[in-house]
């Protein structure tokens, strides 16, 4: 299937800025509890069959040699610094990288690239200004000498924003997008986050300190002073952050024309936020997804879990095949996407009804357990959930278990299910 026909009925083109809006929903956090007793439809899961026509087929053995390749010719390019890097740069296909962002202890998010005639387009902008600046060189060293002309937003977190500035430190000329949803919920939210981010440090430091003390491993000692280390760097990296607002917005449909290849971005209703991008290279069949889908546990807190399945269930409508999220490794396939679609439809279903029984989420918490969940139980969800999140952050010793990332999610499907 292809959804060309249906962008181009709204397309706007990249030099056209009357188009650009400067108001929005902000509708985004409402934490109305105040009907608890709704009676809803009950959940549908008759939508998982029509899902698996519509996502086509499973994991094949050709794509997992084809990403093997891929990441042996990147590994070959690399530069010599290598233990230095934030990101692993890997081709998804032509002008198509992913940069897969190593472990840190305060999260950067993975970006994607798109190398164009004349200049780049990058896809999010990690947790500070360095890191930006380090994938900026990065992407100079191991890519291309063309400059980033538009950053992309997928949504507002601080994860995906705070390394705006490096760009604009370029001296290049440089534009955020973003939709005009996610420029408000910047506006509202950006610097209280970046400051409750900062004011969690001193503490998170402390805990590093008792634990190193507490400790007789000296690998565990170096683990902990390895980790204050990068506390301090981020709390030195955004001592004076002012937040680079997007400077062009849209509500759902933004078309970037280049003679190597179009990148449509779309909005395509609520999901992980209530502003998320998708960033679509129909020549390329690349999808870059941000958080809305990718390969961690999903973040709920700010999202619209009923909501969700259905949005990406329309995103599921384009021809693609690399699925760059803003989390967790490149997919090459959609098994991950439609992994976490289910899971987070028969979660929602889940805390649904416990509601309607009347039930406290802590009892949620211990019945809706990994082990009793069929989207976890299917596809390999599970293990790939455990491999994928410990490798994701620094860990000294074992992970902590997916059923506190469960629990989370369950807390937060419980104060968001309401929204639409
Ligand atoms: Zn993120
Ligand atoms: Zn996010």
């Amino acid at each position: 299937m292809n959804m060309d026909s249906k962008l181009h009925d709204h397309k706007h083109s990249h030099d056209d800025h009357s188009h650009v809006r400067t108001t929005a929903q902000s509708h985004a956090h409402s934490h109305d509890h105040s009907h608890p007793h709704d009676r809803a439809e009950d959940v549908s899961t008759s939508r998982r069959d029509f899902l698996r026509v519509l996502m086509g087929g499973a994991l094949s053995g050709a794509s997992i040699l084809e990403l093997a390749y891929h990441r042996a010719a990147w590994a070959r390019a690399a530069a010599p610094a290598d233990d230095a890097k934030l990101f692993d740069l890997q081709k998804a296909a032509d002008g198509v990288y992913f940069a897969h962002a190593r472990p840190q202890t305060v999260i950067n998010c993975n970006a994607a690239v798109f190398v164009r005639s004349k200049d780049v387009v990058v896809v999010d902008a990690h947790s500070k200004p360095s890191a930006a600046a380090s994938l900026i060189a990065q992407i100079r060293r191991e890519v291309t000498e063309k400059p980033v002309r538009y950053v992309i937003n997928t949504h507002f977190h601080w994860d995906h924003t705070q390394g705006n500035h490096a760009y604009r430190q370029t001296g290049e000329k440089v534009d955020f997008i973003a939709t005009a949803a996610t420029k408000q919920l910047m506006s509202d939210f950006g610097m209280a986050r970046m400051k409750a981010s900062l004011d969690a440090v001193p503490k998170q430091i402390d805990a590093m300190q008792e634990r190193a003390g507490r400790s007789s491993s000296a690998a565990e000692k170096a683990f902990c002073s390895e980790q204050i280390k990068q506390l301090r760097a981020y709390q030195a990296d955004l001592k004076d952050y002012s937040l680079e607002m997007p400077t062009v917005t849209f509500e759902k449909s933004y078309l970037l024309r280049d003679p190597a290849f179009d990148l449509h971005l779309d909005f395509h209703g609520h999901a992980h936020t209530a502003g998320d991008v998708f960033v679509y290279c129909p020549q390329q069949r690349a999808l870059a997804t941000g958080d809305a889908s990718h390969g961690w546990l999903p973040f709920i807190a700010d999202g619209f879990p009923k909501k969700w399945p259905g949005t990406i269930d329309e995103v599921a409508r384009a021809d693609f095949k690399y699925v760059l999220g803003g989390h967790g490794p490149l997919q090459v396939d959609r098994t991950v996407m439609v992994n976490q679609r289910n899971y987070i439809e028969e979660l929602t279903g889940k805390v649904e009804e416990g509601r309607k029984a009347g039930l406290a989420v802590a009892e949620m918490q211990k019945r809706f357990t990994v082990a009793s969940l069929r989207s976890m139980q299917s596809n390999g969800y599970e293990a790939f959930l455990t491999r994928i999140q410990a490798a994701g952050h620094p860990q000294f010793g074992d992970p902590p278990p997916l059923q506190d990332g469960v629990n989370t999610n369950i807390d937060d499907i419980f104060k968001t299910i309401d929204r639409t």
